[in-house]
């Protein structure tokens, strides 16, 4: 047995060389890290309802055609991706005030936008990924205006869908974040959602009481973090067997 060759390693997730070219695997660390890593913990079972959530949103995602890199899941860890070229921007959709918007321009917590907002972060940990315009992408080559189009497009389909699931399990999604890559074949170029979708890329908030089910409880320091994940993972019925403390509901989709 060789070892398997590591490729990058991230805050959150370690990516391995694939089985087969154009192939990656995806591992889903323990770790939980903060502030551009000022803040960083281990917390056990993190990485696994993690792999497990983020199944579950992609494959549904594929299923609707809105392209991932996800192929499937592995082990309790890892999946099976496909590599694609990373677009250096952390793309934020938001529906209600939270957060960094919160803070800059002076708004409550939990206000409803008045329509979903689009923010483009540049992708730099010297920088701490720094909020970008169209302008700055376009200008500094980071994506094409085409590119663009295609992200948002793919960003809004992403936000309706989870908008309408997370409803179904009585949850408010508050905003998230999501990464894009270009999936090459043979001549054509296509852009696909990669990265990961989870509580750790999300803002969750019970509908009724407002308790927090994402990584904020980690940046707040209000622990429970593992406890909220399994939350979310039972609601959307992704946990099984010795893993499930009371039968699954799952998520009932809004018509
Ligand atoms: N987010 C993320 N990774 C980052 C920054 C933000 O996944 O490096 C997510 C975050 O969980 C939230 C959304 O993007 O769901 C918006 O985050 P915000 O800009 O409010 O930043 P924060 O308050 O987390 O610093």
């Amino acid at each position: 047995m060789s070892r398997r060759r590591r490729i990058y390693e991230g805050k959150a997730k370690i990516l391995y060389e694939g089985p087969e070219p154009g192939t990656l695997v995806q591992h889903f660390k323990d770790d939980a890290t903060a502030f551009n890593r000022k803040k960083h913990a281990q917390i056990e079972g993190k990485g696994v309802l993690n792999n497990r959530i983020c199944e579950f949103i992609f494959q549904h995602l594929n299923a609707i055609g809105v392209p991932t890199h996800f192929i499937r899941r592995l082990n309790m860890r890892e999946q099976l991706i496909r590599e694609v070229e990373i677009v250096p921007l952390e793309v934020v959709v938001r529906n209600v005030a939270a957060g960094s918007l919160a803070k800059r321009l002076g708004m409550e917590e939990g206000t409803q936008l008045p329509r979903s907002i689009i923010e483009f972060y540049y992708k730099s940990d010297e920088l701490d990924d720094p909020l970008v315009s169209e302008e700055h992408i376009t200008a500094f080559g980071w994506a094409t205006p085409q590119e663009i189009d295609d992200i948002m497009a793919l960003a809004l389909r992403v936000n309706d869908f989870l908008t309408g699931l997370f409803l179904g399990c009585n949850i408010r999604l508050v905003d998230f974040k999501l990464e894009f890559g270009r999936q090459f074949e043979g001549e054509m170029m296509r852009i696909v959602v990669a990265d990961e979708i989870s509580p750790d890329s999300c803002r969750l908030w019970d509908m009724e009481s407002g308790e927090k089910l994402d990584k904020d409880r980690f940046r707040r320091d209000m622990g429970g973090l593992v406890e909220a994940y399994q939350e979310v993972a039972r609601r959307l019925g992704v946990l099984s067997g010795s893993e499930q403390q009371s039968p699954p509901r799952g998520p009932v989709l809004v018509q």
